[in-house]
């Protein structure tokens, strides 16, 4: 197995996700494999883009068929889980892949990938007053949803250090953040 699976993690509200549109659309070149979900399809999504969307039963059914290299509960009330079996046949033929999960995806595939076919980039932003206002001022959310965020953000706030590269996210400058983790893909994956 010789491909590169980066995976890029960082606290609720560092903007992780927007990151992630970025340099799909800038880099159509690397895989961006697909996850499961049981979560509500948001406005805008479609079934495959990013996500396959799962009721529970399926999902269930697909950790006891094997389907996922790891899998989690998300703030607390949603699976999430990505999709192995495309994914290790890209790295296998040498590609690399790139994709976002939570900070319990990212201890369950750092056990699951050998080190050097892995690179983890932390995204994170300068303090975490910035975090809690970014997570309260994002649209189409509940207020359970919101504590369930917050609570999510203090525990993952502090895991930069088990990550290989940190990027800070700097408001209002997206373009310069997608641009540092581009850098850090291209020069992993020469
Ligand atoms: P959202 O529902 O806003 O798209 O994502 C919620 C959280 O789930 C984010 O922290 C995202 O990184 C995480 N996530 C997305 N896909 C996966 C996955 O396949 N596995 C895990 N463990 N987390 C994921």
């Amino acid at each position: 197995m010789n491909g590169k699976l980066i995976i890029i993690v960082g606290p609720s509200g560092s903007g992780k996700s927007s990151v992630m549109h970025g340099l799909m659309r800038a880099h159509p070149e690397y895989i961006y494999p697909l996850s499961a979900t049981t979560r509500a399809m948001r406005e805008g999504e479609k079934d495959g883009d990013i996500y396959h969307f799962y009721t529970k039963e399926k999902f269930e059914e697909g950790i006891e068929n094997g389907e996922f290299l790891e899998y989690a509960i998300v703030h607390q009330d949603n699976y999430y889980g990505l999709l192995k079996g495309p994914l290790m046949d890209s790295l296998e033929n040498g590609e690399t892949v790139v994709r976002e999960v939570d900070i319990q995806g990212f201890d369950s595939i750092r056990e699951a990938i050998p080190k050097e076919n892995l690179v983890t980039i932390f995204i994170t932003v300068p303090n975490k007053g910035e975090l809690i206002d970014r997570i309260v001022s994002r649209a189409a959310i509940s207020a359970d949803e919101l504590e369930k965020r917050k609570e999510s953000m203090h525990r993952e706030f502090n895991r930069a250090k088990d990550c290989d590269y940190m990027v800070e996210n700097i408001h209002g400058e997206l373009e310069k953040t997608i641009q540092k983790v581009a850098d850090i893909i291209k020069s992993e994956s020469e």
